[in-house]
């Protein structure tokens, strides 16, 4: 039972109070990074370039304009969009004047983005014009948006036949920039987010100021993603989820130059991208750096400037990180999730570290590693017991913090257990605190009594030569229950016969992993299905092989 202190008997500090606000963090880059430069590949085809300065002016424009269109405080302003400059500015200008910036994700499908939109009740759709597609089918279903504005020039403004849009540069080109920043309470909601809802609907976080800023400090610290003056950093992830992990805002806290690389994506534009802006960091999901490396190795390219990643999302496989580091490219493994902000522990050594040796430096930083200060873990067993950090105990992980939700939006019910957050994770936590997810709560095979990992079966697996994408599953066993098996995307290029590579695959896996976690069967199929953030849908693929069992 933790002990508290009346205030009663305390003596206060005299110190100011300042509530924190995000607004501040793009005044306080326009006044110490003025010149700083945005880059975003634009919808429009051509590279868009200005300053934090001129961001900050469109942001007050942008709030301004809000304010004409009769929006209240509070209300729910949402984006369709990539990463880009216009986004950046709504992310400043909704939040800064008090209202809540909604970002959708616009891989949902489409039912699930009708649904959040009613849940939230967003007033207002920003939306690029590649999704104006997508706009079309949502609009009848959504009376309820006020305003559905596009966020492009006014000379390629698109023609609708099912709905009136606004073009956000007519909006911001009404304004003259004569505006404060409001202050209020730190605690008021910033921004929201839902989760993909791969099993039911899909669950809203909703981020205050308060939570915002601290997560934002954190991020930024030396074991985090370490942003400085001196970064240029290029945000893949998207701002569409979570956040883009907080970058806008921790880019903006340490004046780093940004690049946006809007809706291109691909292996080659990335890297077309990173070597003209000459990016020095950068932060995705594994797929996405699947494709730039594949890329870059098969037409023998170099980075110039790129030397570190943050990764996270799902598992970064260890043959990812070699293949990075082989290029000059230091990892930064990371765990986080839509309810955190959605930063928890990222991975990196100590100076104790420093007198292990390489191979054993390698398994710390395959990790997910350390919790940010500001968030706290803890492994529970099946009986709500605090499993030992000792590096073997598997538990479900629980953590709480200041930028941990405390709720879900509109839900009268806490998903708090004695005041901690279930993950749904399932980890070892070692006696340094460093975590390492061994699988979703829901995708745990259980052998014989015994959990197997998923994660660490694909993150093997997945070095292989021949195999483009695998997911370790369970299927029914007579004597064990469960059984580990695998399924795998062969690389398009290989030719070789599935017997062949299975064969060679179980023998690539003997003695990386324990005997008895060895896969008893590997199934091959054309394409692996992903969540709409790009991670296994194992509930997916468990539905495609339901009737397959193992022969005996
Ligand atoms: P959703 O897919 O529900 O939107 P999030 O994007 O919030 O969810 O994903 C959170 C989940 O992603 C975590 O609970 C965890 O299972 C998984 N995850 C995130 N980072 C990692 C990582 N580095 N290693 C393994 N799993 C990860």
């Amino acid at each position: 039972m933790v002990s508290t202190i009346k205030n009663d008997d305390l003596l206060m500090g005299r110190m100011m109070f300042q509530p924190l606000m995000i607004s501040s963090i793009i005044e306080h880059a326009k006044n110490h990074h003025g010149s700083t430069e945005i880059v975003s590949q634009r919808t429009e085809g051509d590279l868009h370039r200005y300053t934090y300065r001129d961001c900050e002016l469109r942001s007050r424009k942008m709030a301004q304009a809000l304010n004409r269109l009769q929006l209240k405080t509070s209300d729910r302003i949402a984006t369709l969009a990539w990463n880009g400059y216009r986004h950046l500015e709504l992310y400043y200008g909704i939040s800064g004047n008090g209202m809540v910036c909604h970002t959708i994700n616009p891989r949902l499908f489409e039912d699930q983005i009708t649904y959040i939109i009613h849940h939230a009740d967003d007033q207002v759709i920003f939306f690029d014009i590649t999704f104006l597609p997508l706009v079309e089918k949502l609009y009848p279903h959504c009376s309820h948006v006020k305003h559905w504005i596009c966020m492009v020039d006014k000379n390629k403004m698109p023609e609708s036949s099912v709905l009136p849009i606004v073009c956000y540069e007519d909006l911001i080109d009404k304004e003259d920039g004569n505006f404060e920043w409001p202050i209020f309470d730190e605690n008021a909601a910033s921004a929201l987010c839902y989760t993909s809802g791969t099993t039911g609907n899909p669950k809203g976080a909703l981020y205050s100021h308060r939570s915002t800023i601290l997560h934002t400090y954190a991020s930024a610290l030396p074991d985090s993603l370490n942003i400085s003056a001196m970064d240029t950093v290029m945000p893949v992830v998207p701002m569409f989820h979570v956040n883009a992990w907080g970058t806008p805002y921790s880019c903006m806290m340490a004046g780093a130059k940004i690049v946006f690389p809007g809706a291109k994506l691909d292996g080659a534009s990335l890297y077309k991208l990173m070597e003209s802006e000459q990016v020095s960091m950068s932060a995705g999901v594994p797929t996405i750096w699947a494709g730039l490396l594949q890329y870059v190795m098969g037409n023998h390219l170099k980075f110039s400037s790129f030397k570190r990643t943050v990764i996270g999302g799902s598992a970064c496989p260890p043959a990812m990180m070699e293949t990075f580091a082989n290029l000059g490219v230091k990892v930064i493994h990371a765990w986080g999730m839509t309810e955190l902000s959605p930063l928890g522990t990222l991975a990196s050594l100590k100076v104790n570290d420093l007198k292990k040796n390489q191979a054993d430096q390698k398994l710390i930083l395959q990790k997910q590693g350390r919790s940010l200060f500001g968030i706290d873990m803890k492994i529970i067993g099946d009986t709500g017991q605090t499993l030992t950090n000792d590096g073997k105990a598997f538990g479900n992980l629980m953590v709480k913090g200041s930028w941990v939700i405390s709720d879900y939006f509109y839900s009268d019910q806490s998903p708090l257990i004695d005041g901690w957050f279930p993950t749904g994770d399932v980890a070892t936590i070692d006696a340094e605190g460093c975590m390492q997810i061994t699988d979703r709560t829901k995708d745990v095979i259980k052998s014989g009594g015994e959990w197997i990992s998923s994660i660490e079966i694909e993150n093997v697996a997945s070095g292989h030569p021949d195999i483009l994408i695998c997911a370790c599953i369970s299927t029914p066993h007579p004597k064990w229950d469960e059984r580990p098996i695998l399924v795998v995307v062969k690389k398009p290029e290989v030719t070789k016969k599935n017997e062949e590579i299975k064969a060679d695959l179980l023998t690539f896996l003997t003695g990386k992993i324990a005997k008895w976690w060895m896969p008893d069967d590997v199934l091959f199929i054309e394409e692996m299905p992903l969540t709409a953030t790009g991670k296994l849908l194992k509930v997916k693929l468990r539905e495609m092989l339901k009737d397959y069992s193992l022969k005996s």
